[in-house]
């Protein structure tokens, strides 16, 4: 699906910019923009990396329905385009790369990008997550060619499909109820009997016609051809296994954090998240992180942009303050 959001240009647009940053915030998620919406109207000299499209994971979801002030749901790609056009009108400096490094000096914090070093006196870490992936035989053959971690880029492909999501919780079911309006059947597998899903949705889904369930069942193996055609399923309660003919399979199994570039900089939790506090410190002084890449109970948009204006507000007292 063509998306009007910006992302990365062929080439990457290095700024060069001898002159430590205010801030250098990681991640045009909407953490990340809302950080630097904030950051900017306090007339922060701010440099924003993007490694590949201003959004990040919230412009892939097809509708958001619980974002306030929207009473008939926002999709996320337009909530991301107006957050773009509105840091934009701030002229924000942005580099469309990976960040690999960070480091704490005593006066700066260092970020390299593209082999390129960059200086700020604090950072805001929003790099977010990414799809877990189920970890079967199959899986990683058939990205692509029927096995997809995206309904809303993938979707239409699926026009009177039969399909398959894996997972329970609000991102498979709600995944599941958009690929309603291609597919001809959506399978839900989950391997518990009771969904993970907000009581709404799991009730939309569950008096869907189009929407089925095989539950506590996990899949084993994806099979196919050129493309999937079916994958290998496991009833764990009978412990037996069945083939399940399918065309294509979504999975919605969770989130990993992307924290490769403050490993070892910043304290993580026991499943990778980094820990802050309630001003979206970490434990390094001068780094401050927001939105799905925190150690958090409640992963939303609305939650992400709070991180954002919230560590934007530490971080400018940080540099003010000089420590
Ligand atoms: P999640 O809430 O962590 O749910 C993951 C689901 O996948 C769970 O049902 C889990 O089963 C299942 N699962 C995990 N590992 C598995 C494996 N290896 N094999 C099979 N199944 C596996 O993840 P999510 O749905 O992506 O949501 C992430 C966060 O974003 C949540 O906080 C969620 O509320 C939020 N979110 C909110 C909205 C919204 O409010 N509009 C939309 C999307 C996401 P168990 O249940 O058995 O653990």
């Amino acid at each position: 699906m063509p998306t009007k959001l910006q992302t990365k240009p062929q080439q990457s647009i290095i700024i060069e910019e001898q002159k430590p940053y205010d801030l250098i915030i990681i991640g045009g998620g909407p953490a990340g923009m809302t950080a630097a919406l904030y950051a900017l109207r306090a007339r922060l000299n701010v440099l924003l990396i993007e490694k590949m499209i201003l959004g990040g994971l919230a412009s892939t979801t097809y509708q958001i329905d619980n974002y306030p002030g929207f009473p008939d749901g926002i999709s996320g790609q337009e909530l991301a385009q107006r957050l773009e056009n509105q840091i934009k009108k701030l002229f924000p400096k942005i580099i469309w790369g990976r960040a690999v490094g960070v480091k704490n000096g005593k006066h700066f914090r260092e970020v390299t990008v593209d082999g390129q070093a960059h200086f700020a006196k604090a950072v805001i870490v929003a790099t977010g997550s990414e799809p877990a992936k189920l970890g079967v035989p199959g899986e990683e053959t058939f990205t692509g060619r029927g096995v997809s971690y995206c309904a809303v880029c993938d979707g239409a492909f699926y026009q009177d499909k039969n399909i398959v999501v894996v997972g329970g919780g609000n991102s498979a079911v709600e995944e599941a109820l958009f690929l309603t309006r291609y597919a001809g059947k959506v399978s839900i597998i989950h391997r518990r009997d009771e969904l993970r899903a907000d009581r709404i949705v799991a009730e939309k889904a569950q008096s869907h016609p189009k929407i089925y369930f095989h539950w506590h069942s996990t899949v084993e193996e994806i099979i196919g051809d050129k493309t999937v055609t079916g994958i290998v399923l496991k009833d764990l309660v009978s412990n037996k296994k069945s083939t399940v003919q399918t065309d294509g399979v979504f999975v919605y199994i969770g989130y990993h954090p992307n924290v490769e570039a403050v490993k070892g900089v910043v304290k993580l939790d026991e499943r990778g998240f980094i820990i802050t506090d309630e001003n979206m410190k970490t434990s390094a002084p001068g780094i401050f992180a927001a939105g799905d890449i925190r150690a958090k109970s409640l992963r939303q948009v609305v939650t992400a942009a709070a991180d954002g204006a919230i560590a934007a507000n530490s971080a400018r007292e940080f540099i003010e303050k000089g420590h």
